[in-house]
Parts: C-alpha cells; structure tokens; sequence
C-alpha cells in the first residue's frame, strides 16, 4: 500500500497528458470529414506543404502521379520494382526505354549540391579516353601493399614516410613524361589497351577491367558498411595519383560538367580536398621538373576550368567550392586546415562557399572530437568581421553513439550531408526547420554504402513528412559507375513517391539552399524557371 499514492499520481498525470478523447464521429460524413482534415494535416506538415501548383502544372500532377502509380503497381506486381533490389542489379536497359525515366532525366533539376572532387565526372571518360592522355600509365599487377607511391610525381616511396603516401594496388592510375623514371608495374595504358583482346561491342578487356576497379558494384550488396567503404576507398587510392596530375584533372573538371550539363543540371557544388600537408595538391611536369599547385592555384585551376566549359559551351553553367578536409586527421591539423580554409573564403569568394570535413564517419573523429577547432573558428570569424558556412557532412550512420547530427545542427551547419541517422534526434527537427538547415539526400549513395537497403524504406521519407527541407544528390556519382543526377532523382519519384510538388520544392531548394547568392542566384532562378516551364509544357502535352 505504501507505493499506492505515487502510482495513482502517475496515473492522473498520465491522462492529463494525454487528454479526453476526442468524441466519436456520429455519422459517417463526419468520420469521412474529420479523416479529410487529418490528411490535410498531414500534407500541410510536409516539407513542399506551402508549395503551389499553376493550372497547368495541377493537371500535369495528375498524368505524373498516375505514370508513377502505373509502374509501382506493375513492377511490384512483376516483382521488377527496382527500388527493392541492390542498385547494380537494376535492368538499366529497361529503365533507360522507359516513359518515367525520359521524364526525370530531361527534368531541370536546379543542382546537384553534393558531389565530390575525384568522382563528380564520368569513369567512363576516364577509361575510354582520360588515361590515354599524353603520359597516362596504370599500375596492371598484383596489389603489393608493401610499395608505396607519393600522388605527387607519382614516384616511390617508402609505405608511411608521408601522410598522403599510397599502397600500389591493381588498377592505379599515374602520369609520366618520357624523361621520367616509372615505377616497376607501371605500364603505359595506351599499351595495355591495344595489347588486350577485345570486341567491337564492349571494347578491350583491358577496359572493361580498369572499369571494374574504379566502381562499386554487386559484391557490396553482402557486406555492412564499413566493408563497402573499404571497398570504395580503394577506389580513390585507384584515381588519386591521376587525379592529381594537374592536366588530367582540369579535363576531369570539363567532363564534370559535360555530364551535369547533358543531365540537366545547371550548378554544381563540389567539395574539394584542399589542406595543409600537400592535401588536395595538383602537380605538372615543367623544364625544372615538378611543379606543385597548392591552395590559390588548386581553386585557380577549377576557376579556369568553369571559365573554359562557359565559353565553349555555355555560359549559364555555373560550380561552387566547399573546400574541405578529412576527419581522419587530428586536431591539430585539421586547425590548420581550417585556417587556410578561411583564408582562401576570404580570397575567393565568388568561387568558395564554406567548409566541410569528409569521409566514414562511425570509425573516425566525431565532429565535437574538434571542438576547440570550431570555438577559435568562432573567434576568428569574430575578429574578422565574416562567417565561412559549415556544410558538414554528418548522420552517414545507422548508429545511435554517432551524436555528430547535434554538432552539425548546434555549429549552425547551412547543409547537412546526409543526415541519415537523424531518426534518432527528433528534438533537433524544431531547430533544423528554424534554422533552415538541408540535408543533402544522396538515395543511391546510401544503399551502395548499405546504409538503406530497400529504398522505400529510406528514413528521409520520414524527414520530408516532418517538414525537413532536402536536396536530391548523388554523392560519389563516378564511383558509383553513373553520371548526373537523374538516377537518383528517378529513385527518388518512385521510392518515395513524390508528386509534382514534391518535384518542384525540390528543385527550388536545389538552388535556394545552394551557395548561389545575389544577382547569380537571381538568374539561376530565372534560367530554371524557362527551363521547367518547357518541361511543363512538354510532359503535359505528351503525358496521357
Ligand atoms: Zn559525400
């Protein structure tokens, strides 16, 4: 009896808490009228809740929610639906014939906001055609993990003398000149190429398997994630010494945005490796021998770069810099990263938009392990009279321990990439939708990297219902063995089942969260608009 009151408490509490329950409908209007509003609730919470549809856009939604309904319901019904299943085991070939994919992929899709440096451009032009740039040779025998090249020069060194110093492993690409001594297992890929068998359809064996070696593929689908993301780093130590070669990766940059230009993708944001410690440097051969690019001429070369693709191809194609740094290093170094960050903001700042700290978050630092990095960045933004945005890339996880979402959202973060686990932090979606915070959703990313697995059961599904603005992206399209945007945002229609709205708050947000500002945001818009306008048009004429 002694513990009767205290429960009894509990148990008044409990009901005020919860309240009367509400009074049964009496008819079954009422019910009918009474589910209605809960349904409006429910749509008015949505994150394109206050998105408008034009007349013509209003009948559009109806044919598109239709086509979309159609193939759910038939491919469920053959058990095709490519959502359910691994991305590489999706029949591309259909897809590529289908009603839906032509309308997504001539869709004006604003941006793409989350790409990174050494896998925003097409692996196929890296095999067809970058690699038999004057010099290109690729390292064709066994992985020897005991040798070691440096990316810059490309030449041997012993295994650890640097941080940047990478294991040889079958498939890396490097640049020489004539004059130059290559490393033993080096071969010249023009060689290589016309050594190996090959066939009018599918090309040389030989690029076909360098192919394989620079992309994810089905044999992630068994493993967790940290498997696949060992998988996927070989990839980058694969590219890294080509991507480093200043002449490869200037034509790398032009291929970017080829295929981001080709997918219907008008700006894009790119987080580039640049650092102290040679992190992020290019190089070039000269008269002298090497020639380092480090910093200012890192963000020169993709300056020029953009300034040759606008005039030779367009000039309504325009790219953003978040400079960024790896959250395996410490402290130390990444507060010098940091620092040269701010400098190069306050230098660049048509080109550079913030600061960002890439790779698998669960093993490595937390972004409260850089605390006091942050708390001097404050001081020093302080003294400077400027902010540099923060665009962490945090919540890649399925882990509740991973706590580095509530940095990102409390550091004041403009973008989140990712934010997967945020399911665990609902108490940050006040501060996220105050703050205006977005997070970069990268669909095909996630399952590759076995975060999600059925994509219809991606938790950004639960985010957009909560009011969480997002953006569509790719992430690492190169590696993953597409270009552009459009699988994703295909995914994106069918998994998540997306309507009109949906589409359209989508795109504004691609270029209103993006780190266009003033009078080139304006005309982004303006070019966007003239673009969906058409697509309107089109899609309402030829959808049924
Ligand atoms: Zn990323």
């Amino acid at each position: 009896m002694a513990h009767s009151r205290p429960l009894l408490i509990l148990i008044i509490l409990g009901c005020l808490a919860i309240g009367a329950p509400a009074a049964a409908p009496s008819s079954k209007a009422e019910y009918l009228e009474l589910r209605q509003d809960i349904l409006d609730k429910v749509s008015g919470m949505a994150f394109d809740g206050s998105m408008s549809l034009t007349q013509i856009e209003a009948t559009l939604d109806e044919k598109l929610r239709n086509a979309r309904d159609d193939y759910i319901r038939t491919a469920r019904h053959a058990h095709t639906f490519e959502p359910h299943k691994y991305f590489y085991e999706w029949d591309l070939e259909e897809l590529h014939g289908s009603l839906l994919w032509k309308v997504m992929s001539s869709l004006p899709k604003g941006s793409a906001l989350h790409l990174h440096s050494g896998s925003s451009g097409s692996v196929d032009w890296i095999v067809e055609e970058g690699i038999y740039m004057d010099g290109g040779h690729v390292y064709w025998e066994d992985d020897d993990l005991t040798r070691c090249i440096e990316p810059i020069g490309g030449q041997e060194v012993e295994c650890g003398s640097s941080g940047t110093a990478a294991p040889l492993i079958k498939g890396t690409m490097a640049f020489y000149p004539s004059n130059v001594t290559v490393p033993k297992g080096f071969y010249c890929a023009k060689s290589l190429d016309s050594s190996s068998s090959s066939s009018r359809d599918s090309g040389s064996d030989f690029r076909k398997q360098l192919r394989s070696l620079l992309t994810s593929n089905e044999s992630l689908k068994d493993m967790d994630s940290s498997q696949a993301w060992e998988f996927f780093n070989k990839i980058f130590v694969r590219v890294g010494p080509a991507m480093s070669f200043r002449p490869f990766y200037f034509s790398y940059l032009i291929n970017t945005f080829q295929v981001h230009w080709d997918d219907n993708v008008q700006h894009i944001e790119i987080r580039s490796l640049v650092g102290t410690n040679g992190l992020g440097d290019l190089f070039d051969f000269s008269a002298d021998g090497i020639r380092v690019y480090s910093g200012d001429d890192v963000v020169d070369t993709y300056r020029k770069a953009l300034e040759q693709f606008q005039a030779d191809v367009t000039p309504f194609f325009t790219m953003k810099l978040i400079i960024s740094s790896l959250r395996v290093l410490d402290p130390e170094t990444i507060e010098g990263d940091v620092q040269e960050a701010v400098d190069l903001f306050t230098r660049h700042r048509d080109l550079i938009i913030g600061f960002d700290l890439v790779a698998e978050e669960d093993p490595n630092h937390r972004t409260l392990d850089y605390l006091d990095v942050w708390m001097e960045l404050l001081k020093h933004e302080e003294r400077l009279g400027l902010e540099l945005p923060l665009y962490f890339h945090d919540g890649e996880s399925n882990d509740r321990n991973n706590t580095n979402m509530i940095d990102a959202v409390m550091l004041g973060s403009k973008r989140i990439g990712h934010g997967i686990n945020s399911y665990f932090f609902p108490a940050l979606f006040d501060q996220m939708r105050e703050q205006g915070i977005v997070l970069e959703v990268n669909p095909i990313s996630n399952q590759v990297l076995r975060y999600v697995d059925n994509l219809e059961l991606h938790p950004v599904n639960g985010f957009l219902a909560e009011g969480i603005n997002v953006v569509i992206a790719a992430d690492d399209p190169g590696a993953f063995g597409y270009t552009g945007l459009s699988y994703d945002w295909w995914a994106a229609l069918v998994a998540f089942q997306l309507d009109l709205r949906s589409l359209k708050q989508l795109c504004n947000n691609s270029l209103e969260f993006s780190g266009l500002e003033g009078e080139e945001l304006e005309a982004a818009r303006g070019r966007w608009q003239t673009g969906w306008d058409a697509w309107v048009e089109r899609w309402d004429s030829e959808l049924s």
